[in-house]
């Protein structure tokens, strides 16, 4: 039994009682504020090495740990970070013409390429963990192929970075379909499953996973949905009603806006799609998680730590962590920090904490029970290689609507008789975008300095 789980048990029992009764001992004394929740800052999609990220993976945990991250989930493509030797991985194969010189070996290694291309490992990644841990830090084999580079493991990652109560690594990967890509945070196994269409994809992984973990509403992993517009609209609202199971979509990402067709939606929209059908047809809340999808500093046009997900969780621990997010204690951000969020049933609160001066505003957003369900479909695409053929559902602009709007950093809504949920929405004014590609007509969660709550409908409490 864990320390803090004895002081709840004997605090909660009579042993405690009668303990402190007897001897004048307070067990009070000893419980650290550890039940108390708090918000926690953690990133749940990010690559390294072990895939096509840019960093060895102790450079990406170390940056993340250095940029005031509570938590983090290194998501490499189709793999855990596990010991088994490996030579091959998401679009590479790096097999060693004598295998021999790798007998007793572990993990994943990588042969070093003379320059870059994807998803190369060069010179310049091993020098960047060498000046930060030292020349010893990183293990290389000589081959008569070329230099080899192990790569850390997640138990070697967790024991050099891992902090009881101020640094937690949770173990996850991006399933990467070719079609569409979701995170599987706080499993122990990989799985790969491809389709060659897109129809239903999202739904066929869900069960997928849901056979092999078991249901995530008993079992303490997250299934995310990624990037709801890579590459052209490649997950429609109704893949997301198809499977009220599936808890997360990611609407804040580095890499979100990837197509954009106006008459279609933007990922907030596709939130707000699904969600006041779930709202309407008694199905669960489709909660929103923020990351930023990194691929390494070396790729200058992404920005890291810029977008994340604030959990409010008991403690920094992967369960805590979990079961908070899957009741809704979570928010999105884009470099902004809510400092409060309250929900009593009725009415949403918010309060922001923001670090850089300027106008803020905050939005209250929602959709009325009598709104348009019906939607059209828009056949697009297929001019252009990043622009397959696609059949868009298009919905209402009734749904997701500004119910409120109040200017400052604090702010409140009650719910009327006719809204089926309400979030918040809190921005600096005229922040602008963030998004690398800033082309003018691509909509984008990642307008700087922004935050959003969760949804939350009549009578549910936070
Ligand atoms: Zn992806
Ligand atoms: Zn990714």
């Amino acid at each position: 039994m864990k320390r803090r789980d004895f002081l709840k048990t004997a605090l909660g029992g009579a042993l405690g009682a009668g303990f402190a009764a007897t001897t004048g001992f307070n067990p009070l004394a000893f419980a650290d504020p550890v039940a108390k929740p708090r918000w926690y800052k953690g990133n749940i999609h990010c690559h390294s090495q072990w895939s096509d990220g840019q960093d060895l993976p102790e450079a990406v945990v170390d940056g993340y740990k250095k940029n005031g991250y509570d938590f983090l989930s290194l998501t490499d493509h189709n793999i855990l970070h596990k010991e088994d030797l490996r030579f091959t991985g998401f679009g590479m194969n790096y097999t060693p013409s004598d295998l021999k010189q790798f007998d007793g070996e572990t993990s994943f290694w990588k042969k070093i390429q003379p320059s870059y291309a994807w998803p190369n490992l060069i010179q310049d990644h091993v020098a960047k963990a060498r000046e930060l841990f030292g020349e010893d830090s990183v293990t290389l084999k000589e081959t008569a192929d070329g230099t080899y580079c192990r790569m850390k493991t997640e138990k070697e990652l967790r024991e050099q970075f891992a902090e009881e109560g101020k640094f937690l690594l949770i173990p996850g990967f991006e399933m990467t379909a070719n079609l569409v890509h979701v995170n599987l945070i706080n499993v122990d196994k990989d799985f790969f499953m491809e389709d060659p269409s897109i129809t239903n994809l999202v739904a066929k992984l869900f069960d997928y996973a849901k056979d092999f973990y078991g249901d995530p509403e008993s079992e303490p992993y997250l299934f995310t949905v990624n990037h709801p517009l890579w590459q052209y609209y490649n997950i429609q609202p109704s893949d997301l009603f198809q499977r009220p199971g599936i808890r997360y979509l990611e609407i804040g990402n580095n890499d979100t806006s990837w197509a954009y067709i106006p008459e279609a939606w933007t990922p907030e929209q596709l939130w707000d799609i699904v969600n006041a059908y779930r709202a309407k047809n008694d199905q669960p809340t489709l909660y929103g998680d923020g990351t930023d999808d990194s691929h390494g500093v070396f790729r200058q046009d992404y920005k890291a730590y810029h977008s994340w997900t604030g959990v409010y969780a008991d403690a920094l621990e992967t369960e805590e962590i979990i079961k908070a997010m899957k009741r809704g204690r979570s928010y999105v951000s884009t470099a902004l920090e809510f400092a409060e969020i309250s929900f009593d049933g009725k009415t949403l609160g918010v309060k922001i904490n923001p670090k850089v001066e300027g106008e803020y505003k905050i939005e209250f957003v929602g959709t009325k029970k009598d709104y348009d369900e019906t939607f059209k479909v828009v056949e697009t695409g297929g001019d252009a290689a990043n622009t397959p053929k696609r059949t868009v559902e298009c919905w209402s602009k009734e749904i997701g609507k500004v119910l409120e709007t109040a200017d400052g950093t604090e702010a409140s809504y009650t719910l009327k008789s006719d809204d089926l949920y309400v979030r918040a929405k809190a921005y600096r004014v005229g922040a602008g975008m963030s998004y690398h590609g800033t082309a003018s007509n691509k909509p984008t969660l990642l307008s700087a300095d922004a935050a959003w709550t969760q949804p939350y409908r009549p009578g549910e409490k936070f």
